[in-house]
């Protein structure tokens, strides 16, 4: 299984977290917050197949670098995968708001019709990114990463064709809980946000992925084999879809 929103980088020792993933099974979608950590989040997986490394922009520091527009555009051609992007209504003032609509523009505009996989950051504003997905209709592969919207705004990611992809302090909420029940099976990914978010009080690991799949089969009803087959399957959907070839520790292109 593949832990789709990791920040790589942002553990103390990020080479033994690969390490620990490798030996657990674990493939890792690496995003980051900032063109200019590009160079060196990609070396961090150099020489690990389990490790995909995506190019992104957190929204939160939209105003703060958007300068960095520029090396977005100059690594874009390089990467397979877009992330951390997307917009956040709860942070900061009308500036970096402004400055979020086109920063994620941009990069919408970028991966129009590009074939590549985005994970996206919505809280507070599915409204706004979901107008934004509606627009550039040739974003093929849009990941919503820790869905927290309300139910409308659910409907109308899954009628845009989005994916989800849900991690153990989505699924300890309520709310995230029905959600996730009402997101389509075959839509759904896992993932962490490690090392954000926290699990009843620990700081996530990518392997602790099996957390949220353990999880899900409880809300699916089903048993965890069966859960984590459901996943697989969708793993490869996803990555078939884009083209590529596709195994937990090899998900080469
Ligand atoms: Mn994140």
């Amino acid at each position: 299984m593949i832990d789709f929103h990791c920040h790589l980088d942002l553990y103390s020792d990020p080479s033994e977290v690969v390490r620990m993933a490798q030996k657990n099974n674990v493939g890792i979608l690496s995003v980051t917050t900032t063109p200019l950590a590009w160079n060196g989040t990609v070396l961090l997986g150099e020489g690990h197949p389990v490790v995909r490394t995506a190019l992104g922009l957190h929204p939160q520091l939209a105003s703060e670098r958007k300068h960095e527009l520029e090396l977005f555009d100059q690594f874009f051609s390089q990467a397979y995968f877009i992330g951390e992007i997307g917009l956040d209504g709860l942070s900061g003032s009308e500036v970096n708001w402004l400055d979020q609509l086109v920063v994620f523009e941009h990069i919408l505009s970028c991966c129009n019709y590009s074939n590549k996989i985005l994970s996206i950051h919505s809280r507070r504003s599915a409204t706004y990114v979901l107008t934004l997905l509606e627009k550039y209709t040739g974003v093929n592969f849009p990941i919503l990463h820790w869905f927290s919207g309300s139910q409308a705004e659910l409907r109308r990611a899954i009628n845009r064709d989005c994916w989800f992809s849900v991690g153990p302090a989505m699924l300890a909420s309520n709310k995230g809980r029905t959600l996730v029940a009402k997101m389509p099976r075959n839509r759904i990914l896992l993932e962490t946000d490690g090392p954000f978010a926290k699990y009843q009080r620990a700081v996530l690991h990518p392997w602790d992925i099996t957390v949220a799949c353990k999880l899900l089969s409880e809300i699916w009803n089903v048993e965890y084999i069966e859960g984590k087959s459901i996943i697989n399957n969708n793993e490869m959907n996803l990555l078939m879809q884009v083209g590529r070839n596709y195994s937990e520790l090899d998900w080469s292109f």
